[in-house]
């Protein structure tokens, strides 16, 4: 008799071969990080840490602390046993940082999404999302079971034709964007934005795992649009700028209550081992207290783009486009060779033919590590816009 092992076997070895094929195969590689963005010799320019916070010394003491006199998890769900009081501080500063009523904090940014979309929204409802978010709303989407239109990367009129076509056919309605897009750097149009969800009575929810930490003042993309009262949904992650792990939503208050109860991601799942906890309450005190560190990933990031020629980075964010993945890929090693971690992003993850390296700034580069990495970015010409387009065009 064939054994289900056999099957589950051969399914599994197929759909790799597959991936294979297209060059689209992921591998895990090991990487021991160190302080100041480096992973053994290399410098990196690629991880989300934007203000070296998961490295800084009193961020680790605070998670130890925490750790030593509570233990190493938190036992039980929320709910149950597992709500330790550090929670409170974190979410009331997370509260008063994002200039919003409350605060919740959940698992990840990842669940944070997939358990407050479908809290909000139903079959019944309609959500309106740029075609560019990231993958873990469109997760929070499907276990929503909304209808939901897309409509093209930061088209505002794309978008005002999709409400005037399809808001009506909803109950309740949500508007769904990044704050800064993660494989793009670009900032979305939060003003334009705000203004078309309150004509079309939508609840708009800004993503901003990439602008919390280094765009206004550490507070993120909407207070930088100065749209804090107009944004009613704001969420975010503990885990890139914030260094430690976690994610989190920004609301009123009744929101806030209404994800204890009703947000699946949040009641069903274990609480943060309170070193996590405490590692994020020091690390939101930092960006609180330094807001020159803030803004040193952005500035490094427009001194990259400004120095070749490339479009001024929005963000800390900044896309080498390469076109073709194989061509992604032989970037990433060339690059590799001269010293530096800056990974090749390929389809799924961006949108075919668009392959490209996606660099990013942290307060912990050193002026001379920028340099340095523009000298190679130069000497390799991945900066010449006809590259990427010859590729395209191949
Ligand atoms: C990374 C990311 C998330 C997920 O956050 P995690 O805390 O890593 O789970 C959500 N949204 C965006 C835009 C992200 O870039």
């Amino acid at each position: 008799m064939p054994s289900p092992f056999d099957s589950l076997t051969s399914f599994a070895n197929q759909k790799l071969a597959a991936l294979e094929a297209l060059h689209r195969r992921r591998h895990l590689v090991l990487s021991e990080r160190g302080a100041n963005m480096r992973i053994g010799n290399l410098i990196s320019f690629t991880d989300n840490d934007y203000l070296g916070l998961s490295t800084d010394r009193r961020v680790i003491e605070a998670a130890c602390a925490a750790t030593e006199s509570y233990g190493a998890g938190a036992g039980a769900s929320r709910l149950i046993t597992g709500n330790h009081p550090l929670y409170t501080a974190l979410e009331e500063k997370l509260a008063t940082l994002k200039g919003a009523e409350a605060a919740i904090v959940f698992g990840s940014g990842f669940m944070t999404n997939c358990g407050t979309i479908p809290a909000l929204v139903g079959p019944q409802d309609v959500i309106f999302a740029d075609a560019l978010i990231h993958a873990s709303l469109h997760a929070g989407i499907k276990l929503s079971g909304a209808a939901a239109y897309f409509f093209d990367h930061n088209d505002t009129s794309d978008l005002k034709r999709l409400l005037t076509t399809y808001r009506a056919t909803g109950n309740r309605a949500l508007l769904l964007v990044d704050g800064v897009y993660s494989m793009d750097g670009d900032q979305a149009p939060i003003q334009e934005l705000a203004s078309l969800a309150e004509a079309y009575d939508t609840w708009l929810m800004v993503d901003d795992a990439h602008g919390f930490g280094t765009l206004g003042g550490g507070k993120g993309t909407v207070a930088q649009a100065g749209e804090t009262d107009r944004v009613p949904l704001m969420m975010g992650t503990l885990s890139k700028a914030v260094g430690a792990y976690g994610g989190y939503l920004a609301a009123p208050a009744p929101v806030i209550e209404l994800m204890k109860s009703r947000a699946r991601s949040l009641v069903y799942t274990t609480g943060l081992p309170p070193g996590v906890i405490a590692a994020a309450l020091m690390a939101l005190e930092i960006i609180e207290s330094e807001p020159d560190r803030c803004a040193r990933p952005l500035l490094l990031a427009r001194r990259f783009t400004d120095a070749l020629g490339l479009s001024r980075a929005e963000s800390a964010i900044v896309p080498l486009p390469v076109g073709d993945d194989q061509s992604a890929l032989a970037a990433d090693h060339a690059l590799q060779n001269l010293g530096f971690k800056v990974a090749a992003i390929r389809p799924p993850t961006v949108p075919k033919g668009t392959a490209r390296l996606r660099v990013s700034f942290s307060a912990t580069h050193s002026d001379a590590d920028v340099e340095t990495l523009i000298t190679a970015v130069k000497d390799l010409k991945l900066n010449d816009p006809a590259r990427s387009e010859d590729k395209q065009a191949s």
